[in-house]
C-alpha cells in the first residue's frame, strides 16, 4: 500500500473557477482576491482580510504594520515551522523563545511574563496542529504590558477556544495556504484583523507601499500612483484566490472528514505502550491540521524509516527551532534551554491526515505504527 503524507483537495470545481480567471484579462490582484477577502472575513467573523502570497509574508507584514523593528523583542515558541521565528528576524527584531506546554505543544502562557523585558513589543503565539493557545491568558498579559499579539494561525483557520475564534483576542491573525495546509493554493497567505488602519497599512505594504494597486491603476484608464512608504511584493493574485474561494465553501465539510480520521487514530493508539499524543483540551474546536504521535526519541528516527519503507508518508512537525544551526550560532542557544520543546521535537512523528485519506489507509497506518513500536530499539 502507498499512503501519501498529504493530498490536496483541488478538484474539478476549483479547476473550473480557475480556468475562468485564466480566460479573463486580469490575472493579478483584483475581483477574485477581494471576493476571497470578503468571504474569508465572513467565515472568521472578523472585519478585514488582506490576501497575500505566503504565510511568512503575513507574519512579516503583521510585524511591520505594528512598527516592530530593530531593537525590539518578540516572544514566540521554539516549537513551530521556522517561518514563525524567521519573520521576526525579517522585521529586524529578536525572537525570544518561551517553552511550550507538555500536553499540547502550545506556548506556555504561564511562562511568558518571565521573558518580558522593556524591549518586548509583541507576542506571536502559534496555534499548533490546529488547537488554539490560551488566548484569554495571553490577551490579559498583552494588555497588562501593552504588547501587540500577532497570531500565527497557519494551522488554525477553523479553530475556536472558549467561544473565541482566531484573531478575536489578538491584534491580527496570519494564515498560510501553502501546499499542505487545510485549504491551499500551492502558495498563499492572508492576515485578518478588526483594525481598519492595520488592514489599510498591510494593503499598502503588500505592493511596494504604492497608494493604488494594479486594479485601481489600470481599470478603464491609466492613473498615476505614488509610493508613500517602502513596502514588499506580497500580494495575492486572482489565480490563487479562485482556488481558495472554492475550497472555502467546503471548509467545514473537509474538517469533518479530518476529524473522523483523527478520531480513528486516537482510538487506534489509545492505551498502546510507547505511544503518546497531544491532548485536545475542553472548550476547544480543533482545526485538526496535523496529527502527531510522540514516541521514545531512541525509536523515533528508526520508525520514520520503517514507516516509509512500508509506503507511509511521514514528517516531523517540528524539531526545535532554537537547535537549528543558524539559531544556535546567532543566539548561542543550547540543548537544555527549552526542555519540553526539545522532548517533543525529539519524539514527534506526523502522520497522514487529509480528507482524501480512506479508512483502510488509516487502518494500515495504525497497524504499521503498532508493529514498529513493539519492535526492539
Ligand atoms: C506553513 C506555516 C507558516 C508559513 O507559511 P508559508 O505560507 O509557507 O510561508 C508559518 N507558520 C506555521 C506554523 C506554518 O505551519
Amino acid at each position: 500500500m502507498k499512503i501519501e503524507f498529504y493530498k490536496h483537495n483541488i478538484g474539478n470545481k476549483e479547476i473550473k473557477s480557475t480556468r475562468k480567471i485564466l480566460k479573463s484579462i486580469f490575472l493579478t490582484t483584483g475581483r477574485a482576491v477581494s471576493d476571497f477577502e470578503r468571504r474569508f472575513s465572513e467565515y472568521l467573523k472578523c472585519k478585514f482580510t488582506v490576501g497575500l502570497s505566503s504565510g511568512t509574508g503575513a507574519l512579516h507584514l503583521g510585524l511591520l504594520a505594528h512598527n516592530i523593528s530593530e531593537g525590539d523583542e518578540v516572544i514566540t515558541t521554539p516549537l513551530s515551522f521556522v517561518a514563525t521565528a524567521n519573520s521576526i528576524l525579517m522585521a529586524g527584531a529578536k525572537p525570544v523563545f518561551v517553552d511550550v506546554e507538555a500536553g499540547t505543544g502550545n506556548i506556555n502562557a504561564d511562562l511568558i511574563e518571565n521573558s518580558i523585558t522593556n524591549k518586548t513589543k509583541a507576542i506571536m503565539p502559534v496555534h499548533l496542529y490546529g488547537q488554539m493557545c490560551d488566548m484569554q491568558k495571553i490577551n490579559t498579559i498583552a494588555k497588562r504590558h501593552n504588547l501587540v499579539i500577532i497570531e500565527d494561525a497557519a494551522h488554525c483557520i477553523e479553530g475556536k477556544r472558549d467561544g473565541y475564534r482566531v484573531g478575536q483576542l489578538g491584534d491580527i491573525a496570519c494564515f498560510s495556504f501553502y501546499a499542505t495546509k487545510n485549504i491551499t493554493s500551492g502558495e498563499g497567505g492572508a492576515i485578518s484583523t478588526n483594525n481598519a488602519n492595520i488592514a489599510e497599512m498591510i494593503k499598502m505594504l503588500r505592493s511596494h507601499g504604492i497608494s493604488k494597486e494594479a486594479i485601481e491603476r489600470y481599470t478603464k484608464y491609466y492613473r498615476h500612483y505614488d509610493m508613500e512608504i517602502l513596502g514588499w511584493k506580497y500580494n495575492m493574485d486572482n489565480i490563487h484566490a479562485s482556488l481558495l474561494l472554492s475550497q472555502l465553501k467546503n471548509i467545514e465539510k473537509l474538517l469533518k472528514r479530518r476529524e473522523e480520521i483523527w478520531n480513528m487514530y486516537v482510538e487506534g493508539f489509545r492505551g498502546i505502550e510507547g505511544i503518546d499524543m497531544p491532548e485536545t483540551l475542553e472548550g476547544v474546536k480543533h482545526a485538526r491540521h496535523l496529527f502527531t504521535i510522540w514516541v521514545s526519541p531512541k525509536k523515533r528516527d528508526k520508525m520514520l524509516w520503517s514507516l516509509q519503507k512500508k509506503g507511509i508518508g511521514v514528517a516531523v512537525n517540528y524539531r526545535a527551532i532554537h537547535l537549528m544551526k543558524y539559531y544556535k550560532e546567532q543566539f548561542k542557544y543550547k540543548r537544555g534551554m527549552f526542555p519540553v520543546t526539545e522532548r517533543i521535537g525529539d519524539s514527534t512523528i506526523s502522520l497522514p491526515l487529509y480528507p482524501k485519506l480512506k479508512n483502510n489507509g488509516v487502518k494500515y497506518v495504525i497497524k504499521n505504527i503498532k508493529d514498529a513500536i513493539s519492535q526492539e530499539v
